[in-house]
């Protein structure tokens, strides 16, 4: 006969540890993490590649500087994280079109004050007529045609935003950004939180029976007296509560089915958010062919096909001698590169950087390929909601169903899409959780192991 423990929380990425921690501290530690993965972590992941460690997920910090402390920022200090600053507001003055020449920068910063008017115009309307679809008002506004517009369009609906709206981020925690640089890997973070509550050998790893690896949770079947969660291998596991912490993604995907079925205000809130895939491919290249220096950490090319190979970094700040290239590719580019054999991919970034820098610079030596669309553990990169979305939206997808409580960087209104939305999201998840298991103590009089 299963065990019931207080609360099972499925996924140990940054909010399921964070959830799991405040438990611990509030003295609930009959508690089991359930990871689909053999690691944690979940969308932090370092890899190692071309001789240093490079973040296949979050890789920086933003949101630091400000009047309010970012609280993952004040972990990585405290944790001696190594990261250096990051100013990707230059990138507009390194934008190369097809024959390696650089647009003149009086040039960019015209047409990137055009595409911010432009965008600010159209969130007026969409404010105004919040009914109104979204892609219509986009084909009234004047539409980028050409392909220093295209570029610009692309660096600031993908990377940018907070130059056309105030973001909480950058409200909050402050401007600055620091891109992670340390041979441990951002989760480095998530292993000092798991080892205030997880038992842990000296040499950093979990041995607690509490965190189980490749458990890939399937169902969730629910009543008013628990949930029994089953999973891939025909495990069940019985907890009076279950915090599920999967990506909205997953949640899109149906791998985990719902035993009664979630009511439809949920169902159609998860089919509401959308899902944002952001690739970075890394390039490993014998000696560097690109400009470092001041200011030239990032580079744009501008190509006719919006996102095609558009957004390029160097990692000789983070690490010097390195030699190696970043490229961002998003949605339907990041989809239609992870269906392609990385050859493919390698050739096509070659092209690209053959148009910048010439015919005579080396081929890359080895190429990373990230594929968090196909990974059936995530199903995209990050959640991503219109500007103005209703704040109903974030409510039904974070509001719990009966005993399952929803935790993640999707469930947080000010913070989705960021580590600290996570991070934020697992102590509110939490709270909520353990003001109903109170209630619950003393309305039902349950003999449960919580204080
Ligand atoms: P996750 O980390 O996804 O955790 C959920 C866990 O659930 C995972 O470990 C998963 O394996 C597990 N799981 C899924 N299904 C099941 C199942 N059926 N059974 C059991 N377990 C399951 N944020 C920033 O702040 N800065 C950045 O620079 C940044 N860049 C990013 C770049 C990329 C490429 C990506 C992918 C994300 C980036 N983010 C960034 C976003 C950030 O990584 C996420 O917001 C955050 O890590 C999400 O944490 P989470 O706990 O909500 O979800």
């Amino acid at each position: 006969i299963p065990i019931k423990c207080s609360v099972i929380i499925v996924g140990a990425g940054i909010s399921g540890i964070m959830a799991a921690k405040v438990l611990a501290e509030n003295g609930v530690d009959d508690v089991l993490i359930l990871e689909a993965a053999d690691r944690i972590g979940g969308r932090i992941r370092k890899e190692d590649f071309g001789g240093v460690t490079v973040e296949l997920g979050a890789g920086w910090i933003a949101g630091v500087g400000g009047k309010q402390p970012n609280p993952v920022w004040e972990l990585a200090r405290h944790s001696d994280l190594r990261t250096c600053l990051s100013d990707y507001s230059n990138a507009r003055y390194n934008i190369y079109d097809h024959s390696g020449k650089i647009f003149p920068s009086g040039v960019a910063a015209q047409s990137y004050q055009k595409a911010v008017e432009s965008a600010i115009q159209k969130l007026r309307k969409q404010e105004s007529s919040p009914d109104v679809d979204a892609s219509l008002l986009a084909e009234t506004a004047s539409a980028p045609k050409t392909p220093i517009e295209l570029a610009i369009d692309f660096i600031l609906h993908d990377f940018e935003m907070a130059e056309v709206e105030p973001i909480s981020t950058y409200v909050d925690f402050g401007d600055r950004e620091f891109l992670v640089a340390d041979e441990r890997g951002y989760e480095h973070l998530l292993y000092k939180m798991a080892e205030t509550f997880l038992f842990t050998t000296e040499d950093g790893e979990i041995s607690d029976s509490r965190l189980k690896l490749n458990k890939v949770v399937r169902e969730l079947q629910h009543s008013r007296n628990g949930v029994s969660v089953k999973t891939e291998d025909g495990s069940v596991f019985d907890a009076h509560y279950v915090i599920l912490s999967v990506s909205i993604g997953v949640l899109q995907s149906h791998l985990i089915s719902f035993l009664p079925p979630l009511p439809r205000w949920k169902t159609e809130a998860i089919s509401n958010c959308d899902i944002m895939v952001y690739t970075k491919v890394f390039l490993k290249f014998p000696h560097k062919f690109w400009p470092c220096g001041p200011e030239k950490e990032f580079f744009v090319y501008a190509h006719e096909r919006r996102g095609y190979y558009t957004f390029w970094q160097h990692m000789e700040n983070a690490y010097p001698g390195s030699n190696i290239l970043v490229v961002t590719l998003t949605n339907g580019e990041s989809k239609r590169i992870e269906a392609q054999s990385d050859q493919e991919t390698l050739a096509e970034a070659m092209e690209v950087l053959r148009n910048m820098f010439g015919h005579d610079i080396p081929d890359a030596m080895d190429i990373l390929v990230p594929r968090w669309w196909n990974n059936r553990f995530q199903r995209g990169s990050y959640s991503n909601y219109p500007i103005y979305t209703n704040h109903q939206l974030v409510g039904d997808i974070k509001a719990p169903v009966g005993r399952i409580f929803f935790t993640g960087e999707h469930t947080s209104e000010k913070f989705s899409g960021y580590v600290h939305g996570g991070y934020l999201s697992g102590i509110d998840t939490t709270k909520a959780l353990l003001e109903e298991m109170r209630r619950g103590k003393e309305w039902k009089n349950e003999s449960q192991t919580f204080r």
